[in-house]
């Protein structure tokens, strides 16, 4: 028997416990979580009124449909058992802890009430345990929400949107009701470079068209009239077509709805000024854009904003042991290796970028490296797995959680949803495990 451990239940993680599970006939695959709850990012990244999307949940149920694959939810390894532990008890360790803190803003301000990562705002909406108590501030006007990515786009959609636009979502009823609350007429979405350098995909971009309160809004001036000769032919396609779209905002106009949504290219933050310590202004520097890099300008100008959301990308958190590169922070690796027996995949592997389907060929990839280095070695197994870990669990009052477990917690959540929402998530810890007694 081979004993495989994977930390981490989110895409990259299933996907290699998919493949391990299906081509080692004789390998018990372990698929660790800290949360009682399995899928990671889907359940608590990917957009709540993105059903579509959460709806590759289907596909990696699969994998712990499988004889040979156990979910063992609510385990934080590097608290409730340590790297080491792992590693003395596994053949073969798969890291795939996503990237889930925050980047910062490092501007002066930056750390008033009212400023909010991306990943803690939608970790908020989407009921993650551990942001169940943000209560962001959105009492204001205005929001600013830093960044030109698809998170950026979620987020002010999301705020943007009216209670029935949200309706069939699975945002938390606590959020839904926050943002149905906030007084927002401007959100401000910024980019620091141009509209040929922003990240976002033209399907998120054009959603904006259809929303029922919210018109969006461009400066013609701002948008390039064609792409430059030498542009690179990968990404020409969406940009032409974010292009179109972001010209078809320019001529909306202002008044049409209750909300506007402005998308500003070439400006960096500066400094987010503050009245009695809340979020009263954020101050940006005009850029203009040479070979594709962003030069200040030295011309200033100030937006009247309450809320700031960055939404300028993730870093991986470090585990206790675990080699870990602090610079780029990811996991530590050559190609997916990380040290002999250990390996890892997806966000923490190469840093926070790329969609489900990349991180799925990459797993896929990772997997068969795994495969190939066991046939390599001829030596038996000696490692006990999942038994002792349970001993420790056991000896340490960890109550863990199975996928039968999470089956009733999932049912709960279904049968409890109202109207049309696919699920009313619980968002506190304590409240799935007493589900569970
Ligand atoms: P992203 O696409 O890398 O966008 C990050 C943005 O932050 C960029 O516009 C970047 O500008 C900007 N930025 C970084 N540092 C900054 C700073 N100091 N000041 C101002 N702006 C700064 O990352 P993301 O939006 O977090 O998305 C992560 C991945 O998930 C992406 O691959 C994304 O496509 C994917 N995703 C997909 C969907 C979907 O398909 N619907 C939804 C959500 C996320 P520069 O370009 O100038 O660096």
């Amino acid at each position: 028997m081979t004993n495989i451990a994977i930390i981490g239940s989110g895409p990259s993680g299933c996907y290699i416990a998919d493949m391990l599970a299906k081509k080692l006939k004789d390998a018990q695959v372990d698929v660790f979580d800290r949360l009682p709850t399995p899928f990671g990012l889907v359940r608590a990244g990917v957009a709540p009124d993105h059903q579509g999307t959460k709806n590759i949940v289907r596909q990696l149920e699969r994998t712990f449909a499988r004889e040979n694959v156990r979910f063992v939810g609510n385990v934080h390894i590097g608290t409730d058992i340590t790297y080491q532990e792992l590693k003395d008890n596994y053949d073969v360790v798969a890291v795939t802890i996503g990237a889930v803190k925050d980047r910062v803003l490092g501007i002066p301000g930056d750390q008033l009430e009212g400023i909010y990562g991306s990943g803690e705002f939608v970790a908020w909406y989407n009921g993650h345990p551990d942001k169940a108590d943000l209560q962001p501030k959105l009492d204001g006007s205005g929001i600013a929400i830093i960044g030109n990515g698809n998170v950026a786009l979620d987020i002010a959609r999301v705020i943007a949107k009216t209670p029935s636009e949200l309706s069939s979502s699975d945002i938390t009823a606590n959020a839904a009701a926050a943002i149905n609350k906030a007084p927002v007429q401007d959100i401000y979405l910024i980019g620091r470079r141009g509209p040929l350098e922003a990240s976002f995909t033209n399907m998120e971009l054009s959603e904006f068209a259809e929303l029922e309160s919210c018109v969006t809004l461009v400066d013609p001036d701002q948008i390039p009239a064609a792409l430059p000769d030498d542009f690179d032919p990968r990404s020409a396609n969406t940009v032409n077509q974010n292009l179109e779209t972001l010209r078809a905002y320019s001529a909306n106009s202002a008044d049409s709805k209750p909300i506007r949504l402005h998308i500003m290219f070439c400006a960096s933050p500066v400094e987010i000024s503050e009245t009695d310590g809340h979020v009263s202004g954020l101050k940006l520097e005009k850029n203009r854009m040479v070979e594709g890099r962003a030069e200040s300008t030295g011309e200033y100008f100030e937006l009247d904003v309450q809320t700031v959301i960055s939404a300028i990308g993730y870093q991986s958190e470090p585990i206790e042991g675990m080699p870990f590169d602090h610079s780029r922070s990811i996991v530590s690796n050559e190609d997916g290796r990380v040290e002999q027996n250990v390996y890892t995949s997806g966000w923490c592997k190469r840093g926070p970028q790329g969609v489900i389907p990349a991180n799925r060929a990459e797993a896929m990839t990772v997997a068969k490296q795994i495969i190939s280095d066991l046939d390599a070695n001829s030596e038996a197994s000696t490692k006990p797995g999942f038994d002792q870990i349970a001993a420790l669990l056991d000896k340490r009052h960890v109550r863990s959680v199975s996928y039968a477990d999470w089956q009733i917690i999932n049912n709960a959540e279904i049968e409890r949803a109202e109207g049309d929402k696919p699920r009313e998530k619980f968002t506190r810890v304590d409240e799935m495990l007493a589900l569970l007694d």
